[in-house]
């Protein structure tokens, strides 16, 4: 039998314990017990790989799952089931643990705090965006105070280096063995703190203000493109950087054309006589009308491409083609006398023995087909 410690007991939790609150014991014993900060003490050594195994099986659900069940039987390396840990270095959890709680940021790096990017969303015409245009944007915004030029410190004064960090916006402490690196609480990394704070921006040498900024729209934009205006966003707060604007671009239905990407599609009714006679119609591209010609015998659904009348990619500068989709209208509100002579239209082609309608013919012979097909 195991005479090993029952791994909730070597948490200090309960045998419901979440996994937060696992996670939450197993750090504060790791840290008190680690190797590093104990050196030369066997004990806490000991102490420390009890702490580390328990976690190992009870932070992994179906190791803890076989370890209520079973006891140490179910997951002991040693009898031959579950875990299968090795001694295990301390370097693994080290990472781990401190990374999360001191952030990870490398030594030495000055952090200041820079101002937010910004999203605006602009909605465009299909013209705008395919011919492309100048747009102004009111955005409100956080601007650098006027008034102290961004320092956060009142006319005549200025801010002063901070003495906590002496002015590198970073501090030094000691957490029993190791020491660490952080931002300065008191100035927050920028290294200055102000005694006599601007009173139009209260100190944070920044205020608000709705500003107008141009853009240019590149022809061939399209819907969900992004436009970056590199530190238009927030002003960072005492002087810091600004962050970026983001323009996200959407575009207005259009109510003539649908783009494809680098293509337009539109459709195109036609009377029944000029789709049998032929004929030349007037198509609107963005540029302009252009004039189609139609052949005789021309069917609804029938395409037109007209090339390069579509839409100027704005990555590789290639025109796309405009489709034209053919519908044939079928008359309406016709008088008695148009009727009359729909009828003897009818009849007469009726009379000659030729196939007027191939596509209704062929269609009748696959129904006929179909349904003597049935009957075997
Ligand atoms: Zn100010
Ligand atoms: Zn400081």
């Amino acid at each position: 039998m195991s005479d090993k410690k029952d791994y909730y007991e070597t948490l200090g939790v309960n045998k419901n314990a979440t996994e937060a609150e696992l996670k939450k014991a197993y750090r504060r014993l790791a840290m008190k017990h680690h190797p590093d900060r104990n050196p030369d003490d066997k004990n806490s050594e000991e102490k420390f790989k009890e702490i580390k195994e328990a976690y190992e099986v009870l932070s992994d659900a179906q190791k803890r799952s076989a370890y209520d069940q079973f006891g140490h039987a179910g997951v002991d390396p040693s009898m031959g089931a579950g875990a299968g840990h090795g001694p295990g270095g301390f370097s693994d959890i080290f990472g781990d643990i401190f990374g999360d709680i001191f952030g990870g940021r490398g030594p030495g790096a000055q952090h200041v705090q820079g101002g937010a990017d910004l999203r605006y969303n602009l909605q465009v015409s299909l013209e705008e965006a395919v011919l492309g245009t100048d747009m102004e944007l009111q955005v409100p915004t956080l601007v650098g105070c006027d008034s102290c030029k961004g320092s956060g410190a009142a006319k005549g004064s200025t801010p002063t280096s901070c003495t906590t960090c002496g002015g590198h916006g970073q501090v030094r402490m000691q957490q029993g063995f190791f020491t660490v690196q952080q931002t300065c609480p008191d100035c927050r990394g920028s290294g200055y703190v102000v005694l006599n704070p601007c009173g139009d921006c209260q100190g944070q040498g920044r205020v608000r203000h709705t500003k107008t900024l141009s853009v240019k729209i590149p022809p061939g934009v399209d819907d969900g493109d992004r436009i970056r205006l590199s530190g238009e966003g927030e002003a960072g707060p005492k002087g810091g950087p600004a962050g970026d604007l983001y323009v996200h671009i959407s575009v207005k239905q259009h109510p003539i054309f649908e783009r494809d990407g680098s293509d337009l599609h539109c459709e195109m009714p036609i009377s029944f006589v000029t789709a049998a006679l032929g004929g030349e119609i007037e198509v609107p591209t963005l540029s302009g009308r252009v004039k189609l010609k139609i052949p005789a015998e021309t069917q609804s659904g029938k395409v037109f491409r007209l090339r390069g009348k579509g839409v100027r990619s704005v990555r590789s500068h290639v025109s796309g083609d405009m489709l034209c989709h053919i519908a044939v209208e079928t008359p309406v509100n016709l008088s008695k006398e148009q009727k009359e002579l729909v009828k003897q239209f009818d009849e007469l082609l009726k009379k000659d023995k030729k196939n007027h309608s191939p596509r209704e013919r062929s269609w009748f012979d696959k129904v006929k087909n179909f349904f003597e097909g049935m009957k075997n």
